[in-house]
């Protein structure tokens, strides 16, 4: 506006016949006067010729000017696919005839603002469908619970002989439909964290906790999963820690997850760990903080080195033959991630192919 000597000027968006999400400059300080947030788009029409980006005199009342000492006027218009979507109106307080440089710095400014107008408008669009989209995801996960929930409940009810004795065949299929409802169970609720992250609708319920306490629950849900493999867990404290400062529920839902797959990725026979110690670990401002430091340690498959890149990303599942043999959302590791950076704490791992891996997380103590 300054390098064309304009005194004022606005930028307005298009819609049905008006000029809307009006953004001003140079109008601040006038006492009678304050210019619009929306306009009809009738109070430029009569700008719209070919003439756009030469100034206008003003003369009579033919043309609205906006600044009450404007003497001349620029009107540029913003096109997506020839229709108006834009305006941007620059006034000037003087009669100062353009050069032909500023004539064509006019014509970039214009050519790149409508650029950057129309990312912003498509980013706006992209964000809206985004939250159209989880807000689907979630409608539809919530509307599978309750069906799955009965369905596994009568499986449970049939399997226990309630309705009559059941054949071998017969439990062998019930145990068939059973391992899909836990599958679709899994995906629901990874689906619906996953939504609740992406739209910020998460409430974490911070409360000091023993590690201890997370270790049993841990222990208790996963035992059956890791003796159907007859794998080897050993569960170790290494030193006196504290309380800790998380949501005791999504820690153990992250640590589940962590030995879910140290279960899934790790060959019969195979040994998983579960370690916790306290440790000091440097921050970016060269102090350190105690926190607790917990990893699940397995002898299993291993990922590769170019997997590693993606392990963390959403749906990102390994191509590997014995990745794909093992159901799976590849939405855990990803949720995994969210949770404990919003607990203020953070994830890493380290891989050998046909070795094992080894997840790494920590944790705020209360203390801090
Ligand atoms: P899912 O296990 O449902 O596929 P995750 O997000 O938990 O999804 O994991 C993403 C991918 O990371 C897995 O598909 C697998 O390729 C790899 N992965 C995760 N944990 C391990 C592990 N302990 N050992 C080997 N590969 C693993």
């Amino acid at each position: 506006m300054k390098w064309l000597n304009a005194g004022a000027g606005w930028i307005g968006l298009v819609k049905d016949e008006w000029i809307t999400d009006i953004k001003q400059a140079g109008y601040e300080n006038q006492t009678n006067f304050e210019l619009p947030k929306t306009q009809p788009l009738s109070k430029v029409e009569n700008l719209k010729i070919g003439n756009q980006l030469t100034p206008r005199k003003l003369s009579g009342g033919d043309i609205e000017k906006f600044h009450p000492s404007t003497q001349n006027q620029i009107f540029s218009p913003i096109f997506r696919e020839e229709q108006l979507v834009a305006v941007i109106v620059l006034e000037m307080f003087n009669e100062i005839p353009f050069t032909s440089n500023e004539k064509k710095f006019l014509e970039r400014l214009s050519d790149h603002s409508s650029i950057a107008l129309m990312n912003s408008l498509f980013y706006e669009e992209i964000q809206k469908a985004n939250l159209a989209k989880s807000e689907f995801v979630s409608l539809v996960a919530h509307e599978l619970k309750n069906p799955m929930t009965s369905i596994k409940g009568y499986t449970e009810l049939l399997t226990t002989g309630a309705a009559g004795e059941i054949s071998e065949t017969q439990e062998y299929f019930l145990s068939i439909i059973r391992n899909n409802t836990d599958r679709m169970n899994t995906l629901v609720s990874d689906l619906n964290d996953l939504t609740k992250i992406e739209t910020g609708n998460i409430h974490l319920e911070y409360k000091p906790t023993q590690i201890e306490n997370i270790f049993d629950d841990v222990v208790r849900s996963i035992t059956k999963q890791i003796d159907q493999k007859n794998q080897n867990l050993v569960v170790n404290i290494l030193n006196d820690i504290p309380s800790i400062w998380v949501d005791p529920i999504r820690l153990t839902q992250i640590l589940i997850n962590l030995l879910s797959n140290a279960n899934k990725y790790t060959k019969e026979n195979g040994k998983i760990s579960l370690y916790a110690e306290k440790i000091k670990k440097p921050d970016s401002n060269g102090k350190s903080d105690t926190m607790a430091h917990i990893w699940v340690e397995d002898t299993g498959i291993g990922i590769s080195e170019e997997d590693q890149k993606s392990i963390f990303q959403k749906f990102f599942r390994s191509e590997d033959q014995n990745v794909r043999a093992i159901s799976g959302t590849g939405l855990g590791l990803n949720i995994t991630r969210s949770l404990i950076e919003m607990m203020g704490g953070s994830i890493w791992f380290e891989s050998e192919i046909e070795k094992g891996t080894t997840f790494h997380i920590v944790v705020p103590l209360l203390e801090n």
